[in-house]
């Protein structure tokens, strides 16, 4: 099995990977300034996928300069050829769906058929904003009869979008599709480990769009990422990623005044009450912790479980998570592929060691899988801690892994205390068949989305974005397209 997997991934490679591998600037392929490289690598392998350009802030500048020229005829362009042009992109990501999903698998390690619904939730979401195109309207404000008030939304110019590897298209698509709908142009920098979905959507929309109208530079945060940030050029940020960075990208937004949205981590509480149904209670948890390998910022990784279905809950619970069959995430079959590098994968086992110090103990997982054939890819076993403190810095921190920590509640007021008591507030789940209990906890969770009787569901339109330290705005919706425009009064005196 372990040759047949390095011969599958070997043959999807040759397939798949696209040839164009530069930086993308002003519609042409392009080396970095510096002719430096850094290497792309497939985590269920370790086998390096591609070579490419590591951007600096020369090639910041350059595509700064691009998207400035490019703004010129975009920001004028007539709503009807934008939208035009956003629903040829998502036709064009569907075409190519097949493809776009292995590539997503290879690159990121992601299951197949997750990685199939990111490319149709990134081709659903340019077509949601080239309908929002034309819905974008001024307003006329009432005054009396000696002037004429109105408002128009002009785009900002060019925007700086930097992206995480959990979900390299589709996080691609929630920045490009609003910011391009609006009329501003772009320079994306994706994630050093996952860039290559993202430079095949610019190999298959070249012909689409305006030079200059999208760039893609490709690097490191520190070298390619912050230079963006800084740039005085640059009229918008749109940054995903970790707390951290986030804090750093709005810092660096200050210092020229630009307007910035985030969005961050999630340390997100699942609770279920007593009258849950039982099945439903386990496949909503299961879905919200294992998804995407639990590489998710919304992940549901605190679950509160009333003490009086504990047992048979977690019983349930447990026998399902050791049935998610771990392998090849190109197989139809996988429901867990590996963590996305080595240095995640670490990172999540370094806070099972700690979580291990501090007392707690594994219901299951709690490790690497025990299987010869997935020795060279970075796989973690689905794992559930009990036992653990809830100021512990394993249940503090977003730990992006395939971990669950368990908590058991009695008291309505004690557990809200508890499931709030976390810097972040970016979603949460209720399992529950008492809809007034649902709606009085959907009210009380501190969190920019409470999912009821289900977790993970991103119906195109419904506004994502967190509370508290989880990040600034709301991108997927209608209000996401007020963070890419600019209102501009004009007050005529008509006397
Ligand atoms: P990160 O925040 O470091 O990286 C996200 C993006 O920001 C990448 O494109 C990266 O190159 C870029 N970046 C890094 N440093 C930068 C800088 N100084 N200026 C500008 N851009 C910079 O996240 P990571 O290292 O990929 O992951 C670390 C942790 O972040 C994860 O373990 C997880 O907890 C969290 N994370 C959250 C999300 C999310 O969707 N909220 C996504 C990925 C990671």
């Amino acid at each position: 099995r372990r040759a047949e997997i390095h011969e599958r991934h070997q043959e999807t490679a040759e397939a798949v990977v696209p040839e164009q591998r530069g930086c993308y600037i002003g519609g042409e392929w392009v080396e970095s300034d510096s002719g430096e490289t850094f290497e792309t690598r497939d985590p269920t392998t370790g086998d390096v996928l591609a070579e490419l350009p590591s951007g600096n802030a020369a090639d910041i500048d350059r595509a700064v300069a691009a998207a400035e020229d490019a703004f010129v005829d975009w920001g004028d362009a007539s709503p009807s050829k934008r939208q035009r042009t956003l629903e040829t992109i998502a036709d064009r990501i569907r075409s190519e769906r097949t493809a776009f999903a292995r590539l997503e698998t290879l690159d990121n390690g992601k299951p197949i058929n997750e990685a199939r619904a990111d490319v149709h939730l990134a081709a659903e979401h340019f077509r949601y904003f080239a309908g929002i195109t034309r819905a974008t309207e001024g307003e006329t404000v009432p005054t009396d009869g000696s002037r004429r008030v109105t408002t128009i939304k002009e785009p900002y110019g060019v925007v700086g979008a930097i992206i995480p590897w959990n979900f390299p298209l589709l996080m691609a698509a929630w920045k490009l599709a609003p910011a391009i709908a609006a009329g501003n142009t772009v320079v994306l920098k994706p994630a050093e480990q996952t860039p290559l979905s993202v430079l095949k959507l610019m190999a298959e929309i070249d012909d689409v769009l305006p030079d200059g109208v999208i760039n893609v530079v490709t690097g490191f945060g520190s070298d390619a990422g912050e230079p963006l940030t800084t740039h005085p050029d640059v009229r918008k940020l749109a940054f995903t990623g970790s707390t951290a960075i986030g804090k750093q990208v709005m810092k660096n937004a200050a210092e020229n005044v630009t307007d910035v949205t985030l969005e961050l981590g999630g340390k997100n509480p699942i609770v279920i009450y007593p009258d849950a149904d039982l099945d439903r209670a386990v496949q909503t948890t299961i879905f919200a912790i294992f998804y995407n390998t639990g590489e998710c910022c919304t992940a549901g990784s605190r679950l509160f479980i009333h003490e009086d279905i504990e047992e048979e809950f977690l019983n349930q619970l447990a026998t399902a998570a050791e049935g998610l069959t771990i392998d090849d995430p190109l197989l139809d079959s996988t429901r867990l592929g590996p963590k996305v590098s080595e240095e995640q994968r670490e990172r999540t086992l370094g806070y099972l060691d700690a979580a291990r110090e501090a007392g707690a103990s594994m219901l299951t997982g709690g490790g690497v899988p025990d299987d010869e054939a997935l020795a060279d890819g970075c796989f973690v076993t689905p794992t559930i801690v009990r036992d653990l403190d809830h100021d512990h810095p394993a249940v503090q921190e977003e730990i992006f892994g395939p971990v669950l920590e368990v908590f058991s509640w009695n008291e309505y007021d004690d557990m809200i205390e508890l499931a709030n008591d976390v810097e972040y507030g970016l979603a949460a789940g209720v399992v529950t068949s008492d809809i007034d209990q649902a709606h009085r906890t959907a009210a009380d969770l501190e969190a920019g989305t409470i999912w009821v009787n289900q977790y993970n569901d991103f119906p195109t339109g419904m506004p994502f974005g967190g509370y508290k330290q989880s990040g600034i705005g709301r991108e997927r919706a209608q209000e996401t397209i007020e963070h890419y425009t600019q209102t501009k009064s004009i007050d005529i005196s008509v006397r």
